[in-house]
């Protein structure tokens, strides 16, 4: 049964990744949590110190995502909704900086070595994985494991990191994919919109006017990040040397417009939309989960197209958004979102899917064209690998977000011009993304050991 929430998928954060960035920073704020109780009941005359040591490709491409960064924020007792950015990116400029967290009546010195990134192997049963142990007198005496699972959403062993989660009532419509939700729709009459709205409402324990008030700030930023990318040039952090493209894109967009070239316009707006909020992920700006930092500029390019190029209301952009996170749930709870877990075709390949599902809705189209839409634009995002150059959200991510954005549209255009059934159903994809994942080596799940980031002589560790 999906019981998540649209704002569980939908997070807003700092950039660079959700797995690397957002998850560690949820999962070292809820430890401070932890161990700020623990410690109200020891004596203090103990010297406290703290150690974590990552894991699988949390080691691998920690330092080009700013993984040790994101854990000393979370540590200081930021979440990634309020973590002053400049501050963020300015944590361990110099490798010996230290910093006192305040935990309670306690202080504990932190340093970065206190980090330790283990390249060579992961005991644990997740490719993300997060060790944090608390020492007194240097002698381990609390340990908690974490596991990053793509899109921000952290795990433990025992239960999802419930002190982060919102309190959760049960789903008035009960599906688990794409077939339970088209027979739930067909016998209740009701539309798909309506449905997922009805479900958050539930989900979430809030009214609809409260829902539609935190899509509006989740609109807000996504909207925010286009127009901020749109106007800013130069070199993006991380020693690749990659330039920001999006407002040259832009410009060529306007160019391709007054020459009447539509067609090209069309693909050159999306293009510099999903550049320009993907360069401000890079850049480690605020951006939104959707469903990941990684894949977060395929929507935001879909709305900016929907709201300034084919004018589509807020509302009916609101009710789309509802019905994209449906695409994203069924999609976590069936297979994944996370690049390191099955590659990059459940992060970009997702984001597309959603997409085409978002352009489908706002365009009129009824849910089987939905389905269809999220069904092609998955399909062609089979195989995909996760081998970003320097563990760096760049090279090949920024661009990928660019195509998954026309890939969607296009789907949405096959979808909508079918005549006949589809062959392969939209759960039946959302299997084979999850058996295709399970195949690819782990060179190519966000480890920059193959592919790519192996390529032209890069390697994977920091600095190389
Ligand atoms: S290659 Fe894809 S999955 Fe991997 S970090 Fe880049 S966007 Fe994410």
């Amino acid at each position: 049964m999906i019981n998540t929430s649209f704002f569980e998928l939908f997070k807003i954060g700092p950039g660079p990744s959700s797995s690397h960035t957002v998850g560690p920073m949820r999962a070292a704020f809820e430890f401070r949590q932890t161990i700020t109780n623990y410690l109200q009941n020891c004596s203090s005359d103990k010297h406290i110190s703290l150690r974590i040591a990552l894991y699988g490709a949390l080691a691998a491409t920690g330092h080009g995502h700013g993984t040790h960064r994101a854990l000393l924020a979370g540590l200081l007792g930021y979440l990634p909704t309020n973590v002053p950015i400049t501050a963020l990116n300015n944590f361990f400029t110099a490798t010996d900086e230290s910093y006192c967290l305040l935990l309670g009546e306690q202080k504990i010195t932190f340093v970065e070595s206190d980090i330790y990134f283990d390249y060579g192997h992961n005991p644990y049963r997740h490719p993300n994985t997060m060790k944090f142990v608390l020492l007194q007198d240097y002698v381990p005496v609390l340990e908690q494991v974490f596991y990053s699972v793509g899109g921000g959403f952290i795990e433990t062993d025992k239960h999802e990191a419930a002190t982060l989660m919102i309190t959760k009532g049960t789903p008035t419509y009960i599906y688990s994919n794409m077939a339970d939700l088209q027979q739930l729709q067909q016998e209740s009459g009701v539309s798909v919109d309506v449905i997922l709205l009805a479900n958050e409402m539930a989900i979430s324990l809030m009214t609809e006017q409260e829902v539609f008030a935190r899509i509006a700030d989740i609109l807000e930023i996504m909207e925010q990040s286009v127009v901020n990318g749109l106007q800013k040039e130069g070199i993006l952090p991380g020693g690749l040397q990659v330039h920001r493209r999006a407002k040259s894109m832009y410009e060529k967009a306007q160019h391709l417009t007054e020459q009447g070239r539509w067609g090209d316009a069309l693909f050159a707006r999306l293009n510099a939309y999903a550049l320009a909020t993907s360069e401000e992920n890079a850049a480690g700006q605020m951006v939104v989960t959707a469903p990941t930092n990684g894949a977060a500029g395929v929507i935001p390019a879909t709305i900016a197209y929907l709201v300034n190029d084919c004018h589509v209301g807020r509302e009916t952009i609101s009710r789309g958004l509802l019905v994209a996170a449906m695409v994203g749930f069924i999609i976590k709870d069936n297979a994944s979102i996370s690049g390191a877990e099955l590659g990059c075709q459940a992060e970009v390949g997702s984001a597309a899917a959603m997409a085409a599902a978002l352009f489908s809705f706002c365009y009129g189209e009824p849910l089987d064209v939905i389905a269809s839409a999220a069904e092609i634009a998955m399909e062609h995002h089979l195989g995909m690998t996760c081998d970003p150059i320097k563990g760096l959200v760049q090279i090949p991510c920024i661009e990928r977000n660019a195509t998954g954005a026309v890939k969607a549209y296009n789907a949405y255009l096959l979808a909508s011009g079918r005549t006949t059934q589809p062959l392969i159903s939209f759960d039946q994809v959302v299997e084979v993304m999850r058996q295709t994942g399970l195949d690819l080596s782990a060179k190519y799940k966000e480890t920059a050991l193959g592919g790519l980031a192996t390529s032209f002589g890069w390697g994977n560790m920091p600095g190389s």
